[in-house]
């Protein structure tokens, strides 16, 4: 009788079990672009103050540097200390151009990618991934296209993003707020960005649910910056505390999803929504985020 009572209870741990692996979401983190501590008197310290926190949450992430935004030799420093970390080191560019801009030729956006590739290739753990600036992957077919074709001639992995948000915004708004020394303020803007960040990712996971039928291993982008150094330990709890796993940005990009290219044009956005205005998806809004989306969000936490 004991016996039978105990197969049972273990029988209903494993139903639970595989029952919360199955719905679990998973997540990977990448951040864009760096700092320039020529420029930014606070670069080391967001810098570091990030690497800390994904230390000690035990979390591998990618970071994607663009040349213009690091400066000279300090800047690169700045993301070498990625590598010795074991974070992914990718590759955004040497002049972060938008590739949708009619003034920029794939010629030069090619050679801007291969300055950066000769610029990071002596970094640990620097591999051959592209991340698109501003995601924007061509106004024109032959744009698209060509840049593709060398991408892949040139054995590079696609750095895409699945969950797009706009950190940037939300710095923005932390760096006014610091300035003025508005605590109040602060406290909640944190609770601004991190719903924020949540309403973003579960907007995507159910567009994928949507269009890929299935909820795949995520990619966030985010950006070395101020506010992710003041709250990514709360942001990362926060989405553990709503189901979200935490994986390392490699095993993330493994999914097959990242391997797809856009069919669009202007081509680009998160791959989910690329993919869900391909299959005639007629609610998205474009770009696919942008700074007035976030008033109403602002407004709900009595911010401006
Ligand atoms: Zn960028």
């Amino acid at each position: 009788m004991i016996h039978l009572k105990t197969q049972k209870f273990f029988i209903s741990l494993t139903a639970i079990f595989c029952s919360f692996s199955i719905n679990a979401k998973s997540i990977a983190l990448s951040f864009d672009d760096g700092l320039n501590p020529a420029l930014n008197a606070q670069a080391e310290h967001i810098n570091s103050k990030i690497l800390q926190q994904l230390k000690d949450q035990n979390i591998q992430t990618i970071v994607f540097p663009s040349l213009i935004k690091i400066g000279d030799a300090q800047g690169k420093q700045l993301i070498r200390s990625w590598g010795i970390n074991g974070h992914t080191i990718g590759n955004h560019s040497a002049f972060h151009q938008n590739l949708n801009n009619p003034n920029v030729t794939a010629g030069s956006y090619i050679q801007s990618i291969q300055m950066a590739d000769t610029a990071f290739s002596d970094l640990p753990h620097y591999q051959r991934i592209y991340r698109f600036p501003f995601l924007k992957e061509g106004n024109t077919a032959e744009k698209r296209n060509a840049v593709k074709s060398w991408l892949h001639e040139n054995s590079y992995q696609l750095g895409a993003v699945s969950i797009d948000a706009s950190d940037w915004f939300y710095n923005r708004k932390y760096l006014d707020y610091l300035k003025h020394g508005d605590t109040a303020k602060l406290e909640r803007l944190k609770q601004a960005y991190i719903t924020h960040l949540l309403d973003r990712a579960n907007y995507y996971d159910q567009l994928a649910m949507l269009t890929l039928k299935r909820s795949p291993q995520h990619v966030l982008l985010l950006h070395v910056n101020a506010i992710n150094a003041a709250f990514l330990t709360d942001a990362v709890r926060s989405f553990q505390q709503h189901g979200w796993d935490f994986i390392s940005a490699k095993q993330a990009l493994q999914d097959p999803l990242y391997q797809q290219t856009s069919q669009n044009l202007p081509a680009g956005e998160s791959i989910i929504w690329s993919i869900a205005k391909t299959q005639g998806n007629t609610s998205l809004r474009y770009p696919a985020e942008d700074a007035p989306y976030e008033t109403d969000n602002l407004e709900r936490f009595n911010l401006d």
